[in-house]
């Protein structure tokens, strides 16, 4: 059922309508969510008209100031950035990501600056020095809460004025909301399918780092999922940020294309994820569901599953060996790809050296599903709507006992082991996931926003600090030997103490950690690894999942010695 459909005016085609009778000698700047390509040939087309224009990049002008403007051949280029009352201290730093990667070898110097939205850029040449003013617009506009927040936007300088321009990509995304709001919504989950499908003109832009690259597709699809899921929150009258909340599975599939925007509410998809199978340690892309059901076959074992809300099941072994057992998931978040193929190489390995574990890898069967839908069209796209089941929730975080689907699965995996240990498999983005038209930084998640190296987090019942805390050294120092990973954590982490300041994480032989007491987990111990692996795949992807088996094993051998060590009390 169609709920709403529109097709917003291209901006840039807007403009060219505008100033089509402007007398000769006109001069125009505007800043728009646009691609290169096409701002230059907006520009050109205002050119045979007689008019003078620069259409600049809305979405992190800084970065497109260097990609665009500056003149090449400078040695150092330092960055005064603007500083906002309405924003994060390091608001416009963490915009100029991942400039610092992108100039070298030219050194560069960020400072905090005192203008509220200009940045001042001084590049320093062998024959002297240049300065210039690099403008960031933006809007203040009230935050979920009513708050003052700060968000890129359109803007226009012409005819003797200077102000905000609403742009078609910021027509999109108010349209989208906007029609969410005016329908008329009953009782939670309140859809199965909410689809939001937009088509948006701009190309990606790789950027010369690592998976970097602009991207107003993606941008679009993380502020408008989030944005949905805030709205459904309030709705619900649940606090903000809480996690129960059910709305249902939230879709935006953003396309290249005039702007358009379709908002439908559908049946849940029930089909598999489909792809060809791989040898898995040579795995360069996430697998086909009946790849992961084959592998679970041929390892044996007792088999355990739950049911998921689009009918799909999730399914699991038990491995009956010898030692201290383990549970080891993965899946709770397929928008995250390498945990599924670390934790099936992990129990090959387990299975053969006789130890005892389960194994769930795809604990979250219908948002995996979404994933593969979401990455037939944009397969370097984060896509956190995968992220959540098709209820709409992280899967985790149900307590209800008679609706608890794929959670379930974990209850199934304690009671057959007893196990002390939970070695759960995740990652998070390869490259800086952004929410431009709500604060610019994703609301929740701001530690997330940059990649900074494999991440461990270690949650331990209160009074198990201490051999929690041992069991993270010895993962670490294991992992340590693998001078690949080494590599990249040290990149990772220089990267985003330049761009984000302070880290505010524990380093422990080289990877960044959190330990810390958390009561909301049944299993005392919980591991849980991060691995910057949204969107990589290739050779990226196979050192991904072998970073995570080599965590799995690490740790389980590591836990046989602790076990029955004197610090478990
Ligand atoms: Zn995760």
């Amino acid at each position: 059922m169609i709920i709403h459909h529109a097709t917003p005016e291209r901006t840039l085609d807007a403009l060219a309508a505008r100033f089509r009778e402007a007398p000769a000698g006109t001069r125009l700047e505007a800043w728009t969510f646009d691609d290169r390509a096409a701002r230059r040939r907006a520009e050109g087309l205002l050119a045979t008209r007689g008019v003078t224009a620069r259409i600049r990049s809305a979405y992190k002008p800084i970065v497109t100031f260097f990609l665009e403007d500056a003149r090449p051949g400078f040695t150092a280029a330092r960055i005064t950035y603007p500083v906002h009352p309405a924003a994060i201290a390091n608001r416009f730093l963490l915009e100029s990501y991942p400039l610092a990667a992108l100039l070298a070898p030219a050194t560069t110097e960020f400072l905090p600056g005192v203008s509220t939205d200009t940045y001042e850029v001084t590049l320093t040449y062998p024959e002297g020095t240049e300065v210039h003013h690099v403008f960031a617009p933006n809007r203040t506009h009230p935050d979920l809460e009513g708050a003052a927040t700060l968000s890129p936007c359109g803007w226009l300088i012409a005819d003797g004025q200077s102000g905000p321009l609403l742009t078609d990509y910021e027509a999109l995304f108010h349209a989208a909301m906007d029609a969410i709001a005016a329908h008329r919504w009953t009782q939670e989950p309140y859809f199965e399918e909410l689809n939001l499908a937009l088509s948006i003109p701009a190309d990606d832009e790789p950027l010369n780092h690592d998976d970097e690259a602009l991207s107003l597709r993606e941008a679009m699809h993380e502020d408008l999922y989030f944005s949905a899921l805030e709205y459904f929150g309030q709705l619900s009258g649940r606090p903000i940020g809480d996690r129960h909340l059910q709305p249902g599975q939230i879709v935006p599939e953003i396309t290249q294309g005039p702007p358009s925007l379709t908002v439908t509410l559908r049946r849940l998809a029930t089909g598999d994820r489909m792809g060809a199978h791989q040898p898995l340690d040579a795995a360069t892309a996430p697998p086909p569901t009946a790849q992961i059901r084959d592998e679970l076959a041929a390892l044996g074992g007792t088999r355990f599953t739950a049911p998921t809300r689009a009918g799909r099941e999730v399914e699991a072994r038990h491995i009956a060996g010898t030692g201290a057992p383990v549970m080891i998931s993965s899946g709770q978040h397929p928008n995250e790809t390498s945990p599924i193929i670390g934790a099936l190489r992990a129990a090959q390995v387990l299975k053969d050296q006789g130890a005892a574990f389960t194994i769930s890898p795809l604990e979250n069967p219908d948002g995996y599903a979404l994933h593969g839908r979401l990455v037939a069209d944009n397969p370097r796209h984060m896509h956190h709507a995968a992220r959540y089941t098709a209820f709409g929730d992280d899967l985790e975080y149900r307590q209800n006992p008679v609706a608890l689907y794929e959670h379930g699965i974990r209850a199934q995996a304690e009671a057959l082991t007893g196990a002390q240990l939970h070695i759960n498999l995740h990652g998070y983005p390869a490259h800086e996931w952004t929410r431009p038209l709500s604060g610019y930084v994703p609301r929740g998640f701001a530690m997330w926003t940059l990649p900074k190296g494999f991440f461990l987090v270690m949650r331990h019942r209160e009074g198990w600090g201490d051999i929690a805390r041992a069991l993270t050294e010895a993962v670490t120092a294991d992992l340590s030997r693998n001078t690949a990973l080494m590599d990249m954590n040290a990149r990772q982490i220089a990267l985003y103490g330049i761009h984000a300041g302070e880290t505010g994480f524990e380093m422990i032989n080289g990877f960044p950690c959190y330990i810390g007491h958390d009561p909301r987990h049944r299993v005392p111990l919980t591991l849980i690894t991060e691995y910057p692996d949204e969107t990589i795949y290739g050779d990226a992807y196979t050192a991904a999942h072998t970073a995570q088996m080599q965590t799995v094993l690490a740790a389980h051998a590591a836990w046989q010695q602790l076990a029955s060590s004197d610090l478990l009390v």
